[in-house]
C-alpha cells in the first residue's frame, strides 16, 4: 500500500496549513482543491497540486491513482453555519453528496485510510459543557447535519469495506503558520478573529458582537478556540495512529477552555495594542451558546499536546498574518511590491 497523503480543500485555511505541516514532517502530498474558496498561494509550491472537484469521480480516480494515495484528509468543504442556514442545499449538495460520491471514489481506488474534517456543530446546542463525543448529536444548522451524515457515510464503508475512519471534530479554528505567511483569507468573511484584526487595521468600521443576551457571564457567545497549526499536527497523529488500529471514531480537538465574544476582542486589544470598537448585535442563526471540547478522549489516544494553549498565543500568530496580508494573499504579502 501506498503511503502517499491527499489532502483536499488543501488550498482552504486548515487544508492548507496541514499541507505544510505533512510536508515538513516528511510525508509525501497531494493536494485537490476547486479553488472555489481556496488560495493556490497558500500551499507548499513544491508538492503536486490539482485543481478539481471532489464530486467528479473521473479526476479523482486519476488522482488517487496517478499519486499513488493510500491515504486521505478530506478538508474540502463549504464551512459557515449563516451561510448553510440560508442556503442548506448548497450545503447537501457540496458537502454530502459529493462528499459520499468521493468517498465511494476512494474506496473503489485503494485508499485505506479516511480521516474526515468535522466540526463541532455536529452537537447542536449543548446540554452538557464541556462536551464530551458521546454527547446527543443534534445539528442545529444544515452544516452540523452535512458533516453528520458524512460521518454516517464513513461509519458505513467502515463497517462494509473495512475502510479506517476517523473523524475529527474541530471547535474554532484560529491562527496563522508561524511564519505569518499562511493564514485566514475568506470572501467574505464571516470569523470573529479576522474580522477583529481587519478592524484593528482600519478596514471595518467596527465589529458586530452576534448577540449580547446569551446565558453566558458576559452574554456574548463562548467558543474554544485551537490553534490550526495544533489541529494539522492532529491530523498526522490520527494518520500515525490509524496504523495501529484507533479505538474510537470521533475525537473532539479542542483547547478544553472557552472564551466570549467579548473576551476574544479585549484579549485582541491588548495583542495588537489598537482599541476595537465594536457593537453588540442581533444573535446569528444557528449559533450555539456555548461550544467548548472535552477534549480527553484525544489526549488520551494520542501523543500530542496543544503547542499553543492559550487564547493570546494564538491572536499573536493571526495578528501578525494580518498585519502582513492586510488584503489576504491577492494583497501580497508586506514586503510585496
Ligand atoms: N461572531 C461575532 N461577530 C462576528 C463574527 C462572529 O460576534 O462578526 C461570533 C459568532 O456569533 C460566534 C463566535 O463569534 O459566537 C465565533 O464565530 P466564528 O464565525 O468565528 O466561528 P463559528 O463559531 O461560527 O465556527
Amino acid at each position: 500500500m501506498s503511503n502517499n497523503i491527499l489532502v483536499t480543500g488543501g488550498a482552504g485555511y486548515i487544508g492548507a496549513i496541514t499541507a505544510w505541516e505533512l510536508v515538513r514532517a516528511g510525508y509525501s502530498v497531494v493536494a485537490l482543491d476547486n479553488l472555489s474558496k481556496g488560495h493556490r498561494e497558500a500551499l507548499p509550491p513544491d508538492i503536486p497540486f490539482v485543481e478539481g472537484d471532489i464530486g467528479d469521480p473521473k479526476v479523482v480516480e486519476e488522482v488517487l491513482n496517478v499519486h499513488k494515495v493510500g491515504q486521505v484528509i478530506h478538508f474540502a468543504a463549504f464551512s459557515l453555519v449563516g451561510e448553510s442556514v440560508a442556503q442548506p442545499w448548497i450545503y447537501f449538495e457540496n458537502n454530502l453528496v459529493k462528499g459520499t460520491r468521493f468517498i465511494e471514489t476512494c474506496v473503489r481506488n485503494g485508499v485505506k485510510n479516511f480521516v474526515l474534517s468535522s466540526t463541532a456543530a455536529v452537537y447542536g446546542d449543548p446540554v452538557q459543557v464541556p462536551i464530551p463525543e458521546t454527547h446527543p448529536l443534534r445539528p442545529k444548522n444544515p452544516y452540523g447535519f452535512s458533516k453528520l451524515g458524512l460521518e454516517n457515510v464513513l461509519e458505513s464503508y467502515h463497517q462494509t469495506h473495512g475502510l479506517n475512519v476517523a473523524f475529527l471534530r474541530y471547535f474554532n479554528a484560529a491562527g496563522a503558520d508561524a511564519t505569518g505567511e499562511i493564514g485566514e483569507d475568506h470572501d467574505p468573511e464571516t470569523h470573529l478573529i479576522p474580522i477583529i484584526f481587519q478592524t484593528a487595521l482600519k478596514k471595518r468600521e467596527k465589529v458586530f458582537v452576534f448577540g449580547g443576551d446569551y446565558d453566558t457571564p458576559d452574554g456574548t457567545a463562548i467558543r474554544d478556540y485551537i490553534h490550526v497549526t495544533d489541529l494539522a499536527r492532529a491530523h498526522i497523529a490520527v494518520l500515525e495512529g490509524m496504523e495501529k488500529g484507533l479505538s474510537h471514531h470521533a475525537y473532539n480537538l479542542g483547547i478544553g477552555r472557552g472564551y466570549s465574544v467579548l473576551e476574544v476582542i479585549r484579549e485582541a486589544q491588548e495583542v495588537c495594542g489598537h482599541e476595537i470598537p465594536y457593537e453588540v448585535a442581533g444573535r446569528r442563526a444557528g449559533d450555539p451558546p456555548v461550544l467548548v471540547a472535552d477534549n480527553r478522549r484525544f489526549l488520551d489516544t494520542f501523543d500530542w499536546r496543544p503547542a499553543y494553549d492559550s487564547l493570546r498565543a494564538i491572536l499573536r500568530t493571526a495578528w501578525q498574518w494580518h498585519k502582513n496580508y492586510a488584503d489576504g494573499y491577492a494583497g501580497g504579502g508586506d514586503d510585496a511590491v
